[in-house]
């Protein structure tokens, strides 16, 4: 013989939805009317929902880090401004798929201001993606030949925001140069790019490797863009740890 509360968790098994702590969810409201109990019930499912789905999208982004703008050090860094960085924040240029470029030399933080942009974006609802360059060529070579490949190049055709880091680090061969077109052609005026590059616009054939490719690439993306001229130090290099003092 089961009893109700075992028939019930097999239920909700049953009917894929999540397991439910009655005595908590109903602790002090003896009174309820039937519907009512539905409703708490009901409720407590969608926050389950939400939350499972909130944890999925966080999960799929691929954040290597979580960065925000309040443990960023305007003062070390002083070529882009809090303001500025507190104006983009509020992610409004996701909706016109304005793209964001961090330009400047190894360690000004330019990584950790495109995490910060792309972990408010999360926060607030959209859908994002974190790539390096390496990681979305390896994306765009196998989507033909990979299921993984396929499935991640759908994610970042539906996210809202794609975060495509060290751009510039390695110099791409012609085949590449032409997927990276593709890609940024596909993503133009529908999805928010934030790139980071060592390397500054003037220099992005050298690695591209093509004059005529890089002017079609850069074409599409500066043309609703916000670019960020990073310079200075390198906060790995001022800051750096050693084991011992
Ligand atoms: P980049 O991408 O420009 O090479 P990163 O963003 O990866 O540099 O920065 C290197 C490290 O230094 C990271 O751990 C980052 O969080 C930290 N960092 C860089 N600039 C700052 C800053 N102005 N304030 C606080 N941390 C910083
Ligand atoms: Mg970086």
């Amino acid at each position: 013989m089961m009893t109700p509360l075992e028939r019930v968790n097999r239920l909700l098994g049953d009917l894929r939805l999540a397991r439910v702590d009655f005595d908590t969810l109903f602790a002090g409201r003896n009174s309820l009317t039937p519907l009512e109990s539905v409703e708490l019930f009901l409720q407590d499912q969608q926050r389950q929902r939400t939350l499972k789905q909130d944890l999925l999208r966080r999960k799929r982004a691929g954040l290597p880090a979580e960065k925000t703008l309040d443990s960023f050090d305007f003062g070390f860094q002083r070529s882009v401004s809090k303001e500025q960085m507190l104006r983009l924040s509020d992610m409004t240029w996701v909706e016109q798929a304005f793209n964001v470029c961090f330009l400047g030399p190894p360690g000004v933080g330019k990584t950790h201001l495109a995490l910060s942009l792309a972990l408010r974006g999360l926060d607030l609802g959209y859908a994002v993606a974190f790539e390096t360059l390496e990681s979305l060529m390896t994306i765009l070579k196998t989507a033909e030949i990979s299921n993984a490949g396929k499935r991640r190049l759908q994610f970042l055709h539906k996210a809202a925001l794609v975060v495509v880091d060290e751009v510039g680090f390695m110099p791409l061969s012609p085949a590449e140069a032409n997927l990276f077109f593709g890609f940024i052609s596909a993503m133009s005026e529908k999805t928010s790019l934030i790139i980071t590059s060592n390397k500054g616009f003037d220099e992005w054939a050298d690695f591209l490797g093509d004059a005529t490719i890089t002017t079609a690439i850069l074409d599409r993306l500066i043309h609703r863009c916000e670019i960020i001229n990073m310079s200075g130090d390198s906060y790995r290099i001022v800051h750096h740890q050693s084991i011992i003092n």
